[in-house]
């Protein structure tokens, strides 16, 4: 079945043109023009990935964002036209999965989106191989790579895919630092065109969620000028 992209965006012109590259690319898409049209899409028909504008009238693209992940963890893209506004998409928990400055290159734009719609789709036929491996358990954390859940202490945790596959990639390499750099290849699977201070933001919304004490981590450590690691 075709992916369906819900792209949120005000200006007619930039959705037009999103809308004609992504069916060229192969998408089935769904255009809204302000943010409670987009919220109502984004609720009732079940995107597969979300591209959002911040400035948008009626509810602005953060408000959107916070609304839509009370409920869904879809991937989600923000489209913001200042760095002001990237501060807060990396500054906000909002739950945004990575973010796009415009204007944007078209390219980078579709290379980005096919990371994130093939990462929604790719865990479940990759661990369902694994018959023996499913559990990891580290003390009161578990994480079941078949059902794609973790919990702590017996209660699921509430992962976005990509606060999953993060923990996941690092979790069955425990004790292993990893530069932002391979996280950034392997978990985002951007070879360039990343920018690293989303690891760095994705780390902490799980070590919220993961964490007994989030500012001092036991789980998911920071070695400093290094990278990261699980530790068990
Ligand atoms: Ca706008």
């Amino acid at each position: 079945m075709d992916k369906k992209i819900l792209v949120v965006e005000d200006e007619k012109a930039i959705a037009d043109i999103l809308d004609f590259n992504l069916k060229k690319e192969g998408y089935t898409v769904v255009c809204a023009y302000d943010g409670e049209e987009g919220l109502r899409a984004a609720l009732e028909d079940k995107p597969d990935l979300i591209l959002l504008d911040v400035m948008l009238p009626k509810l602005d693209g953060f408000e959107v964002c916070k609304s839509v992940r009370k409920t869904s963890n879809v991937p989600i893209i923000m489209l913001t036209a200042r760095e002001e506004e990237v501060d807060k998409i990396l500054g906000l928990e909002l739950g945004a999965d990575d973010y796009i400055t415009k204007p944007f290159s078209m390219r980078e734009l579709m290379a980005r989106i096919k990371a994130n719609v093939r990462r929604g789709a790719a865990p479940v036929a990759e661990v369902q191989e694994q018959s023996d491996e499913n559990r990891l358990v580290f003390g009161n954390i578990v994480i079941n790579l078949r059902s794609l859940d973790v919990s702590k202490n017996g209660t699921k945790l509430e992962l976005t895919p990509r606060e999953f596959d993060l923990i996941k990639f690092l979790a069955t390499q425990p004790n292993q630092v990893f530069s932002r750099e391979v996280l950034m290849e392997n978990v985002w699977k951007y070879d360039y065109y990343g920018d690293l201070r989303t690891v760095d933001v994705t780390v902490r919304r799980l070590r919220e969620k993961l964490e007994d004490d989030p500012a001092n981590p036991v789980r998911i450590v920071t070695r400093r000028g290094a990278g990261y690691m699980f530790a068990d």
